[in-house]
């Protein structure tokens, strides 16, 4: 089935069983997201991709067979990192997983 169908039938879909941020709350437009722009926007990124010299794995003095480390954001107790990390774990929520993969590719 085309994508262009799937997305319609999911936003239809969305109007019978409104989604909601995972941040805040709010009531999501799309059937495809699973926190609002906002929420996003408030995400602790560490922008390690962009640092130069010593590389997080030399930072965090790991077995050097490890080839690569990267942590795309910060972990904050109690913030909305927090919370999707126990959507995903603990509940199984895979469209979390889909986010972080999103983000990471
Ligand atoms: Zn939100």
């Amino acid at each position: 089935m085309p994508n262009v169908i799937v997305r319609l039938l999911n936003d239809r879909f969305s109007l019978v069983f409104p989604q909601h941020c995972l941040g805040c709350g709010r009531e999501l437009f799309s059937a495809h997201k699973i926190i609002c722009y906002s929420c996003e926007l408030d995400l602790p990124m560490t922008y390690f991709h962009l640092q130069q010299g010593r590389k997080l794995k030399d930072k965090m003095g790991l077995d050097p067979k490890i080839k690569e480390v990267f942590s795309l954001y910060f972990f904050n107790e109690n913030g909305r990192i927090e919370s999707l990390l126990y959507e995903l774990k603990y509940k199984g929520n895979q469209r979390v997983g889909h986010f972080f993969g999103q983000k990471l590719a």
